[in-house]
């Protein structure tokens, strides 16, 4: 999981300000590297390693020059993280590309053992980001096909290419020096990726992002989300084609509706704001199948908080923020080992003794991974004097890795793989524990839709929609994270 924001603007204009804009709105996305690449006669770029404001200072914006700019902020899925890594990657012979994705590669390990060094056998891969073997793969084919210039049909038949040798699940912005800007999505459009457009006084700038915040923040309009396997050319007098490269089923990952997505995000035209409230609706029917009383409902914050106020209504019960959480401390889940993992819950959750002594409380958080926030929030919940700590998740049982670039912990970390929901909530210590049902997810997000959906759910059923992943993908992925945990 990354994001990413590339704009296009008339000739003259600078577009740093709006991509530097657009990559804060979406630090959620990935806190660990932050880089931008410009354009206007010649590629600029600053990159590093941190969140955009330690990376970014007024001193680079007068070198940040350009009409066309990429901008990406990176949470390591593949790769050892380091400065090499860092996106927007970019050629400069014999064409000029720059590139920054969002997703992962899922035959990186292949293509690296056989492919490249059979296409290229004095070519080496400099780093070891997936996006490497898109942008080779990408920019051959733009240098065989172009004749002087570059058109919609050349960016469509090198998008083409990508997505016959390059598997997995990626969305990917980008610029042809001197030439547009271009935007593609995976053919099962498992990852999110949405253009929008503003009138300016000198002409339509366009921008293409991860998610639509991007959009709301730097003041463009949202047009649509890029279809499943839709590749986009924007040229150089910003005539917009498009292109539909694959034609397979739409399958968006529901986990960004879930966990990943910002709250105020629209994706394919679902509000995840109302996704999470209904979803929690969904989970209040079931509770109330259990029977069991509660005093209030409480959320792990803070994607848990729309879906704990809508089942606090539905069940009406108070809705209590009986935990407060301190924004200054990294993300848990990224901390490398589980003793540091656990001790981090505790610095960034402190409870408040009132809404807990004496009371039944049902707390509720998006999803249980390791299990570690639920085994601390539950243990601090006691010591806080709750007579029964019930535990609710508003998303099912995760049991499979995910191989499209949701950082998933590897299949021997998940609490719920081999354990029944009995045995889970002892390793957590709850009275009760409930987890949403899959067809009940399905179902609220296809009604939240207004109408038939499917999505990538493989996290939690092991149906993975693009057919071709096999054990030894999982294995060379799960050594990769266990690698990077290990080198961090
Ligand atoms: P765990 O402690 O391993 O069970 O992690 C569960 C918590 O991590 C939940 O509260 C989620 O909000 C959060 N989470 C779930 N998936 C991810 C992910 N892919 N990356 C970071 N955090 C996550």
């Amino acid at each position: 999981m990354c994001g990413f924001i590339s704009i296009m603007g008339p000739e003259g204009t600078d577009v740093i300000q709006d991509v530097l804009d657009g990559l804060v709105s979406i630090q959620h996305r990935g806190q660990d590297a932050a880089g931008v690449v410009t354009f206007s006669d010649k590629f600029q770029a600053k990159k590093g390693l941190g969140l955009v404001r330690e990376v970014f200072a007024d001193k680079h914006m007068g070198r940040l020059r350009g009409h066309m700019g990429v901008g990406h902020v990176r949470y390591p899925t593949v790769g050892l993280g380091d400065g090499l890594d860092v996106q927007p990657f970019w050629l400069e012979y014999p064409v000029g590309i720059a590139m920054a994705h969002n997703g992962n590669v899922t035959n990186f390990h292949e293509l690296k053992r056989d492919y490249f060094p059979r296409v290229a056998p004095l070519g080496r891969l400099a780093s070891s980001c997936d996006l490497e073997a898109v942008l080779y793969v990408f920019a051959a084919q733009i240098m065989a096909k172009q004749k002087g210039g570059i058109d919609a049909d050349d960016v469509a038949s090198a998008v083409s290419e990508v997505f016959k040798t390059v598997k997995g699940a990626y969305s990917v912005v980008g610029m042809i020096a001197g030439a547009g800007m271009f935007a593609f999505r995976d053919p099962f459009g498992i990852k999110p990726i949405i253009l929008g457009k503003k009138d300016g006084p000198d002409g339509v700038s366009y921008a293409v992002a991860s998610e639509s915040v991007v959009l709301d923040v730097a003041g463009y309009e949202k047009v649509r989300d890029l279809a499943a396997g839709e590749a986009l050319w924007i040229d150089k007098d910003r005539n917009l084609h498009s292109r539909q490269v694959a034609n397979q089923p739409h399958r968006p990952c529901i986990f960004e509706y879930i966990y990943f997505a910002r709250p105020d995000a629209d994706i394919d035209d679902i509000s995840v704001y109302q996704a999470r409230m209904q979803l929690g609706r969904a989970l209040a029917i079931r509770w109330r199948e259990t029977g069991l009383e509660v005093d209030a409902v409480i959320p792990v914050p803070e994607s848990a908080c729309p879906a704990a106020q809508a089942m606090a209504e539905e069940l009406d019960v108070p809705y209590r923020e009986a935990f407060v959480k301190n924004r200054y401390v990294g993300r848990t889940f990224i901390m490398p080992n589980d003793k540091e993992r656990q001790a981090s819950v505790r610095r960034k959750l402190n409870p408040i003794r009132s809404e807990f002594e004496g009371k039944s409380v049902l707390i509720l958080d998006d999803s249980i991974v390791r299990g570690n926030t639920s085994r601390q929030i539950v243990k601090i919940a006691h010591q806080m004097g709750a007579k029964k700590v019930y535990l609710a998740s508003y998303s099912p049982a995760l049991l499979y890795p995910c191989p499209y670039g949701v950082d998933m912990a590897t299949k021997r970390e998940f609490v719920a793989r081999d354990r029944s929901i009995e045995e889970v909530r002892k390793e957590i210590g709850c009275d009760y524990l409930l987890y949403q049902k899959v067809e009940d997810m399905v179902d609220t997000l296809t009604a939240v839709g207004g109408g038939e959906r499917e999505f990538c759910k493989a996290c939690f059923t092991g149906d993975y929609p693009t057919g071709d992943i096999t054990e030894r993908m999982l294995a060379d992925i799960e050594e990769d994270r266990i690698a990077a945990s290990c080198s961090s």
